[in-house]
């Protein structure tokens, strides 16, 4: 399998500003010597050696994940704001003939999951097929409220492209087809939402966001821990520092350190962190990365746990 992320901002899209873009420019070249910018190579190897947030951005597009499986078919999780360049990439692989086929699962249908599906533009076309698969009971009239006419010109019915809607039952394996299967679990969060696991062949896949694991919490945990357990990739909701979530109890995210010593338990391979605050920029999630690192060494005597930060663009070979 292989993992793309589109949108990894938790809440509302988070465009980065011109006036940051200056302060990142102002930074490198105040850092830069004669010899890093001789030429192409050397700038290359220059802005290697800067820190992530100095070169580059975590992003700023709302929950979108692209899954591929070993025969590369499409799976995706979510449809934030980063669903809508997911879907300009896919044009090019037959999407805009009306050839595309894909399977979709969505976590829950807060805005930040739901709202890049109008600019969509796979869905408009006649002939691709879309088999949607869902814990939630009710996600038709979800997303078809979004394309009401007080919200959005274009009926959710007006998007030609054909849409199956499948039940997955909570905590049993639904065969998406015949390589791949997935199981569900439901997360703490205001609305609920739900995790999926996605399995083809040894390799397992979890994506777990939106999701309230607190301190108090840990001793009722092993349900969860069982299901996360040896998970190759964990995508988990590390939303807040782990100051701020003991002053956010109850909405419904979950902190680096929860997400560590959770992963530990679980004999997880890959922590990904996910769902960045809206508030937090560039460096300040450096400075969160940095720390969940030194956490994790503290905490990872065997060094056994890798963990990631997810930024627009992360690509992850299971
Ligand atoms: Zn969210
Ligand atoms: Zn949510």
């Amino acid at each position: 399998m292989k993992v793309i992320f589109w949108g990894v901002r938790g809440s509302i899209a988070t465009p980065i500003s011109g006036k940051v873009i200056e302060e990142k420019i102002e930074k490198i070249l105040s850092l830069a010597t004669p010899a890093d910018i001789q030429s192409s190579e050397s700038i290359q190897t220059f802005l290697k050696t800067l820190n992530f947030s100095s070169r580059s951005t975590y992003g700023g597009n709302t929950t979108c994940i692209e899954v591929r499986d070993s025969k590369d078919r499409l799976y995706i999780i979510d449809a934030g704001t980063g669903l809508r360049e997911l879907g300009n990439k896919v044009l090019q692989e037959g999407y805009l003939s009306g050839k595309g086929h894909a399977y979709w699962l969505f976590t829950h249908s807060h805005w930040d999951h739901i709202q890049g599906i109008p600019f969509f533009v796979p869905l408009y076309i006649p002939g691709n097929k879309f088999d949607i698969y869902t814990s939630v009971d009710d996600l038709y009239n979800r997303l078809a409220y979004q394309h009401s006419p007080s919200h959005f010109p274009i009926n959710f019915e007006d998007m030609r492209a054909q849409r199956n809607y499948f039940g997955i039952k909570e905590g049993e394996w639904t065969e998406i087809n015949e390589s791949v299967r997935v199981t569900s679990k439901a997360l703490r969060h205001p609305g609920g939402s739900f995790s999926y696991k996605l399995c083809e062949g040894n390799k397992t896949f979890i994506f777990a966001s939106d999701a309230e694991f607190n301190v108090d919490e840990m001793e009722n945990i092993e349900s969860y821990i069982s299901y996360f357990r040896s998970a190759d990739v964990l995508v988990f909701d590390t939303q807040y520092t782990f100051e701020e979530s003991l002053n956010k109890i109850d909405w419904g995210h979950s902190s680096a350190s929860i997400a560590t010593d959770i992963a530990l338990k679980a004999g997880v391979k890959k922590l990904v962190m996910f769902h960045h605050d809206p508030s937090y920029n560039d460096e300040k999630l450096d400075a969160v990365y940095l720390r969940a690192l030194n956490y994790k060494n503290m905490m990872d005597e065997r060094n056994e746990l890798e963990i990631i930060m997810a930024h627009e663009g992360l690509t992850i070979e299971i």
